[in-house]
């Protein structure tokens, strides 16, 4: 009964066929696609039907070897760290012209593996790896140090160099843009790169690897091992010849890899974690606009994003109305094959976290939050989940507590902006915020006093190359994009030279 409340016709459609072939399962080393040293394959899946789409090499740590001696050898004899700024910028353009040149059939992929809406993937998040790629090409040859001063007869520079071999790990949300986050600016400093993608999402990352050595990327500069966490990504982690490890996924596992970095080389560790966000609904919001924002904020791509919206606060004096709309606005969102024009909602990615998501479902019910609509699988098979809204949500529910990261939209209520700024800022995470308001002043006393690494202030996921992206807390270790990345991956080092009889000092 409830299936007929969402405009889920496609679920119950055959899937469309993906207007795209895989051709890569095998793992990128040194420039070439080869399997893995034991011979095992994984199987990767679709998530809109749980079937296998196909088999992908499975890397262990013999691997994770092969490749951290291809990237160390690329790092230290190869032509990439060698090679001037500008030659290493032009490779980024002509790969970001290729990916524009692919891109529907990328797009295509991406859904393919993940489940999220080709609209999505296609007018989104392609043209935002193309845009990353030009910002990152547009830093390479704009990295240097600085001369300064002494306070005795010294000539002092600052070198900014290349760390070397980075480690990357990466989950599956956004598969490519995570890819982006991670390659962009280690590349345009001069860094070399063994990447491993998260196991239910192997395959946009080799198609697009494979680009980039059309680009002209010389083999060995960047490396992609397919496989789990704790075999790979573990021992990519723990490698005693990686210069650098850059992780996103959940903060368990970022306290595994932040461990192991520590145990082996104490090597310096990025770490882009979960999130809880608030998102504040002040009485002077427009109300409409608020509910379409809040609710893009939570249910944007499935509800699997680190940054979600997941703490819907919401005035007293208009709670009620935000209420009514804001469950109308789920109940009219169009989940389905997200092949399909005009699909806002695909499946989850996987069983494991399609039952976990209905676990956390049934926590809220359980816990007596109000369940207004939704709260079930759709359709038989696959990983569907109908946007669900919960209100009468306290802020000691698990679901007000924990990463859902589903389609749960949790609704709590507040009467007073200081009330509901402690409130907002007690958990563990200080990923991102958001704030509605047509208060200036409002909106400056609250996005001061949020512990988050981003607020957005009547917007929500805008996320510009140029823009910082980072946690508080237990949300992560230092921040990704824009021109604070790049310190992720550069040494400074001072030069210090006497001069002799100098003019001046
Ligand atoms: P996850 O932590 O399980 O996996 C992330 C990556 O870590 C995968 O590649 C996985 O194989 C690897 N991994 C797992 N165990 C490992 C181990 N022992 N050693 C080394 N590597 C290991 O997370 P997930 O479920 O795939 O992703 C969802 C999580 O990622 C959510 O919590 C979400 O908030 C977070 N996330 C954060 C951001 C951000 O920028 N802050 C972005 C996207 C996702």
């Amino acid at each position: 009964r409830s299936a007929l409340r969402f405009s889920t016709a496609a679920v119950a459609e055959e899937p469309i066929t993906p207007p795209v072939q895989i051709d890569h399962t095998q793992l990128l080393i040194n420039g070439e696609f080869v399997d893995s040293a034991s011979g095992k394959t994984f199987p990767t899946y679709d998530p809109r039907t749980g079937e296998v789409i196909a088999q992908v090499a499975e890397g262990h740590a013999e691997d994770i070897n092969r490749a951290v001696s291809a990237a160390r050898k690329a790092f230290d004899e190869g032509p990439w760290p060698k090679m001037t700024a500008y030659e290493r910028s032009r490779i980024l353009l002509r790969f970001a012209d290729l990916v524009e040149k692919h891109s529907n059939e990328i797009a295509a992929l991406e859904t393919w593996n993940n489940g999220k809406p080709y609209e999505q993937a296609a007018m989104a998040e392609l043209p935002m790896l193309v845009r990353l790629f030009h910002y990152y090409a547009g830093w390479a040859d704009k990295i240097h140090g600085l001369t300064c001063p002494a306070d005795g007869p010294y000539h002092v520079q600052t070198l900014h160099e290349p760390i070397g071999v980075a480690g990357q790990i990466i989950p599956w949300n956004f598969p490519l843009l995570m890819f982006a986050w991670k390659v962009g600016p280690a590349l345009a400093c001069g860094n070399t790169i063994v990447l491993k993608t998260a196991e239910q999402t192997p395959l946009t990352a080799l198609y697009v690897a494979k680009l980039f050595h059309e680009a002209g990327l010389p083999p060995g500069v960047l490396n992609i091992v397919s496989g789990f966490g704790p075999t790979a990504g573990a021992a990519l982690a723990s490698h005693m010849d990686v210069d650098k490890l850059a992780f996103t996924g959940s903060t368990d596992t970022g306290k595994i890899v932040l461990e192991l970095a520590a145990k082996s080389n104490l090597k310096p560790v990025t770490l882009e974690l979960g999130g809880k966000s608030p998102f504040i609904i002040c009485e002077d919001a427009d109300i409409d606009n608020a509910v379409e924002l809040a609710h893009f904020a939570l249910f944007f791509n499935q509800g699997q994003c680190c940054c979600a919206g997941s703490r819907t606060f919401v005035h007293e004096r208009i709670y009620d109305e935000f209420l009514e709309k804001a469950k109308a606005r789920a109940m009219k969102r169009v989940v389905g094959d997200p092949f399909k024009k005009g699909v806002e909602q695909g499946p989850q990615i996987d069983s494991e976290q399609f039952e976990k998501v209905l676990r956390y479902i049934r926590s809220g019910i359980e816990s007596n939050a109000t369940l207004e609509c939704g709260g079930g699988r759709l359709g038989s098979k696959g990983f569907y989940i109908q946007p669900t809204v919960f209100s009468n949500v306290q802020d000691d529910m698990l679901i007000a507590q924990d990463e859902i990261f589903g389609p749960v939209q949790s609704i709590l209520k507040f009467n007073d902006i200081g009330d509901v700024i402690k409130r907002a800022n007690a958990t563990r995470y200080g990923l991102a915020a958001g704030v509605f308001t047509s208060n200036l002043d409002t909106a400056n006393t609250i996005s001061r006093a949020l512990k988050a690494g981003t607020v957005w202030v009547n917007c929500f996921d805008v996320f510009d190359a140029a823009i910082p992206f980072g946690g508080y807390k237990m949300s992560g270790i230092g921040r990704e994009k824009g021109i604070y990345s790049l310190n992720n991956y550069l040494q400074v080092k001072a030069v210090v030279t006497p001069l002799k009889n100098p003019a001046w000092l």
